[in-house]
């Protein structure tokens, strides 16, 4: 059987889908308790929410007997599970703030110049940011999506720190190093998993750095999951997913095991 010794999960549109709906999560519970029981198998919920964020979706999973061992939040802060609650990696998280915050601060005023830009050229975008270096926003189309991610992808092509993600209307931008990918990584060192028996599945473009088969060997993508994934997940030999959301996530699970059954 093949082994699955950690299971990292995005949460929106993976886990849940965008109507917050948790019916069909009992599916993934049958999944996960199986391998709890077979293989002792730890599970990871990786999102790009903050933590506070995270509050009530953890209490919602909590009454359904769910209760992830690691909540890795904001794309790279780690929190592990204990007796009493979630607890930081303080000198991870620390290190990660300190360098995140660091960047901010050195381009602030190009990051406050861009946005104005945008804002002019797009007024009726709507601007999700939570903060003024931060950059998160919502178009009426795809197409002014489209425009305003050419127009920024111009603007931070001289800075590596700066990754540019959109999907259909959303356009939202990220710290390089700081990804799930890394904080995965950071996991698996920390906690002794190799990277053969860990799973991970997601659907958008900031799960890329975690399913392109550096982070996690079991790689896979639900069937909503954005074109940019799924050629990620293709090129590194995952596994892509029928299914939509936690259907997909269930389909994606028994496919590695079937493939560890039949010994391929
Ligand atoms: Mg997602």
């Amino acid at each position: 059987m093949q082994s699955i010794k950690l299971i990292a999960t995005d949460y929106d549109d993976t886990l849940v889908g965008r109507d917050n709906s948790m019916v069909l999560v009992s599916a993934f519970k049958d999944e996960l308790y199986d391998l709890k029981r077979e293989q002792g198998t730890k599970w990871a919920i990786v999102t790009g929410r903050r933590f506070r964020d995270m509050i009530t979706a953890l209490k919602m999973f909590s009454i359904r007997g769910l209760r992830p061992d690691f909540l890795i939040v904001s794309e790279g802060y780690i929190y592990v599970r204990r007796k009493f609650g979630f607890f930081p990696m303080i000198s991870w998280n620390f290190s990660m703030w300190r360098q995140k915050h660091g960047i901010k601060k050195r381009l602030r005023h190009l990051i406050v110049e861009w946005k104005k830009e945008l804002t002019s050229r797009w007024p009726n975008v709507t601007d999700k940011s939570l903060g003024r270096t931060h950059v998160w926003y919502v178009f009426k189309t795809e197409e002014e999506c489209q425009a305003a991610d050419a127009f920024l992808a111009e603007k931070i092509e001289n800075y590596p720190e700066l990754i540019l993600f959109s999907r259909q209307n959303e356009l939202y931008i990220g710290i390089t190093f700081c990804c799930k990918g890394i904080a995965l990584n950071e996991v698996a060192f920390q906690f002794n998993y190799d990277l053969d028996s860990i799973f991970a599945v997601g659907d958008g473009p900031n799960d890329v750095s975690m399913l392109n088969g550096s982070s996690a060997k079991l790689n896979a993508c639900v069937g909503n999951a954005c074109e940019r994934l799924k050629r990620a997940v293709k090129e590194s030999d995952g596994y892509i997913a029928e299914e939509k959301c936690v259907l997909g996530v269930v389909e994606s699970i028994k496919h590695y095991r079937e493939k560890g059954k039949n010994g391929r």
